[in-house]
């Protein structure tokens, strides 16, 4: 078993996963987005047995389009901890589901560039996989997301996704939780769509809207040029999207990302699936997409404190989005 431990003054959970310090890092230490020479990439095809077997695989013609396996380093099922029986604090013995999501064989693709139609596939993928890791009865959430580039975590180019189930609700997940409960208990209404609704009247934060989803930039974004992606009608999860409106996300998240690496050439930058937890309350969350530019980093401030000091404000991320990429 791995471990989770629950700092006393904060709440929040730490996953310890010491065989995380052995993976592999493809990129030239220091040098921003290059790779090193000598790369050999575990991910590409005729590279499979470089990585466990795959759980799923989208096929083609031409062999996988998309491939999908448990994760060699595994934030969680680490087996080289003790059982931790310190009284005085909180810990978990972590237990956890973590794949990886090989989304092109290619090596070089760049998610923005990827077609529409791929897309789609992709994100019927992570719905599916959505449905597979949370009907494990040990699993109380699913975060699906993205390290795009060093900046952002990836430590191997070639693009991917991660699945990591977690056994506990983590302080971010029951933050937001508690605001659409206490919103909902006193308006009866769902916090997300009013912010929709309030946003579409405001303007000025909105990037885009098409029939289905909405972008803007979130009136107190931590960091500079985050772009969030919220579908109009209220779904709590992405497993509640019609395949029309997976299609409409696909061609929608291609455009915002082409935004964001507008920002400038090789940005690093998350993107993050926030899906309700399993004991959230039915109908209460409203699902969405958070696009997280990496721009600047945490520094001893927002360690010590939690408050975040951006110099962008949403306003004029937004104003700039709305003219980026066209
Ligand atoms: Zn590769
Ligand atoms: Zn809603």
């Amino acid at each position: 078993m791995s471990q989770m431990r629950k700092d006393i003054f904060s709440g929040e959970w730490v996953i310890f996963a010491s065989n995380r310090k052995n993976k592999p890092y493809n990129y030239k230490r220091g040098s921003g987005i290059e790779e090193k020479e000598d790369n050999i990439c575990p991910f590409c095809p005729k590279n499979e047995k470089m990585t466990p077997p795959a759980v799923f695989e989208l096929k083609n013609s031409q062999g996988w389009e998309i491939r999908v396996f448990d994760n060699m380093y595994p934030a969680l099922n680490d087996y080289e901890f003790e059982k931790d029986c310190d009284s005085f604090y909180e810990s978990f013995d972590g237990f956890g589901i973590h794949e990886v999501i090989v989304d092109t064989p290619e090596h070089t693709m760049d998610i923005a560039n990827a077609s529409e139609e791929h897309l789609y596939r992709l994100l019927c993928v992570i719905k599916q996989r959505l449905d597979k890791v949370f009907s494990n009865k040990m699993i109380e959430y699913v975060q699906v997301f993205k390290n795009n580039g060093p900046y952002a975590g990836a430590s191997i180019s070639h693009s991917h996704w991660q699945v990591l189930g977690v056994p506990v609700l983590t302080s971010e997940q029951e933050a937001a939780f508690k605001a659409f409960e206490e919103y909902k208990a006193k308006t009866g209404r769902c916090i997300m769509c009013d912010m929709v609704e309030h946003e579409t009247e405001a303007v000025k934060r909105i990037i885009k809207e098409n029939e289905s989803f909405v972008s803007f930039a979130p009136y107190a974004s931590r960091q500079s040029f985050e772009m969030w992606i919220v579908p109009k009608r209220h779904v709590q999860t992405m497993r509640e999207l019609t395949e029309d409106e997976l299609k409409s996300l696909a061609g929608f998240l291609k455009e915002m990302l082409t935004k964001v690496e507008g920002i400038r050439k090789g940005i690093s930058f998350n993107i993050c699936i926030q899906e309700k937890a399993k004991s959230t309350k039915d109908g209460l969350f409203h699902w969405y997409i958070r696009i997280l530019p990496r721009i600047g980093s945490w520094a001893g401030f927002e360690y010590a404190t939690r408050c975040f000091i951006n110099p962008i404000l949403p306003e004029y991320a937004a104003e700039f989005y709305r003219k980026a990429g066209n």
